[in-house]
């Protein structure tokens, strides 16, 4: 929770600063299960949901004061929540970042974190190997107000390079990327941005926080969709931005309370008690995806299979020093383009034909018919996305079950 700064005419309203944890001094496991807890005077052992739209004030002079600031306290659920301003404070602490925002989904996240750095006349570059949703904002939301962007193929840092304008103000990158699992360095994009004058945003999705800190690398802000490995169990919307307190004062701040896109307490609850066990959940998951890889490579069915962590992967030593392990996702093209992919789809027993990840249950996607299908057949072709690529997503389940799943459904092909 940031402090109050009285020079800041605004409403304080991001809640008691002072019984907070940030969990400095705790490592990162210990963070995921304490940080930011804000106990109730009752005293209960789990965090509490606070579900509530408002907040009342014991008088008229308490009410002015709150909303005078810098007393702080919460003052809508718009603004700010006991229950969503935990999850921030527990999601900051862990992921090293001064200040949090939580959102109602990750592309709330996304959305402010690309629209509040620019203004009309600005120029955005942003890797092109991106989530749909991420790049429909850069190639057709953000252009009707006056911001052009580049789209540039992430791994040449040439092409960042060349890209760059004298309006440039914002670099957008995920890495590893949706769904061809390609890794983009993050600290040489930072070091390109920043002599730019042009800061990085990072989606962190894939790599999570447990394997990445785009922060530490030199991003300067770090957004998730908290829909998958933070909540992991496939059940609630959700989204965080993560970054300095300048950076969230300055772009974020303002524009979330006054539009609008916040995360309800319920959904902050679920995600609060989804931290907690996320570390154990994602290691889990990539010994499962990294068995998966590593059983699937080489296969007679398999015509290529890109996972951060194995040394054939075409970026590894980036990977290597970035990252510190690979991904709960594993990609792959399956032999029979379209007509193999869906047999070996229609055959899996165990893992779920679906569009989500980082969920508890092992899952499939079919990019090019689901995430990608806006995209033109010549605009997935030059992503690497085929008509037999399968994104395949690491459950909880033995992991031997898993890989026998897959293994059997790649004989149908
Ligand atoms: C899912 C996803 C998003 C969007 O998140 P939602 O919670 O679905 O809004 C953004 N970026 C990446 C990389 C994603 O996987």
């Amino acid at each position: 929770m940031p402090a109050s700064d009285p020079t800041d005419d605004r409403p304080a309203t991001d809640g008691p600063a002072a019984d907070c944890p940030t969990g400095t001094g705790w490592r990162p496991e210990t963070r995921l299960v304490h940080a930011g807890t804000l106990r109730s005077p009752f005293g209960e052992a789990s965090e509490a949901m606070f579900l509530t739209q408002g907040f009342v004030y014991g008088s008229a002079e308490e009410c002015e004061a709150r909303f005078a600031g810098p007393a702080g306290g919460f003052l809508y659920s718009r603004f700010s929540n006991p229950t969503v301003a935990m999850f921030e404070a527990r999601m900051a602490a862990f992921e090293g970042a001064a200040a949090a925002r939580a959102t109602a989904s990750g592309m709330a996240a996304v959305t402010a974190a690309l629209v509040g750095p620019v203004k009309a006349g600005d120029h955005v570059v942003a890797a092109k190997q991106l989530f749909g949703s991420c790049r429909w904002i850069l190639e057709d939301y953000l252009p009707r107000f006056g911001v052009a962007s580049t789209l540039v193929d992430g791994r040449d840092l040439d092409q960042w390079r060349a890209a760059v304008r004298p309006n440039t103000r914002l670099f957008f990158l995920e890495s590893p990327t949706n769904p061809t699992l390609e890794v983009i360095d993050i600290a040489a994009v930072a070091a390109i941005a920043h002599a730019a004058g042009a800061v990085l945003v990072v989606d962190n999705v894939f790599a999570t926080a447990v394997w990445q800190r785009p922060l530490a690398l030199g991003a300067d802000c770090v957004v998730y969709s908290a829909t998958k490995h933070i909540d992991g169990q496939g059940r609630c919307m959700g989204g965080v931005i993560l970054a300095s307190e300048q950076f969230i004062q300055d772009h974020v701040h303002m524009l979330l309370r006054q539009t609008g896109p916040c995360l309800s307490p319920f959904n902050a609850w679920v995600m609060l008690k989804g931290l907690e066990t996320l570390s154990l959940r994602i290691e889990r998951q990539t010994a499962t995806a990294a068995a998966v890889a590593d059983a699937l490579a080489g296969h007679p069915k398999i015509e290529r299979l890109t996972y951060p962590g194995r040394a054939d992967h075409p970026q590894a030593d980036v990977a290597r020093t970035q990252m510190r392990a690979g991904s709960t996702l594993v990609a792959f093209d399956v032999a029979g383009g379209k007509a193999g992919s869906f047999r070996f789809m229609n055959a899996l027993k165990l893992a779920a034909i679906t569009n989500n990840l980082g969920d508890s249950k092992s899952l499939v996607t079919h990019p090019a018919i689901t995430t990608h299908q806006r995209l033109t057949a010549a605009e997935r072709a030059e992503l690497g996305i085929g008509d037999g690529l399968i994104r395949f997503s690491a459950g909880l389940e033995h992991q031997d079950d898993v890989v026998e799943d897959l293994l059997q459904a790649l004989e149908a092909v």
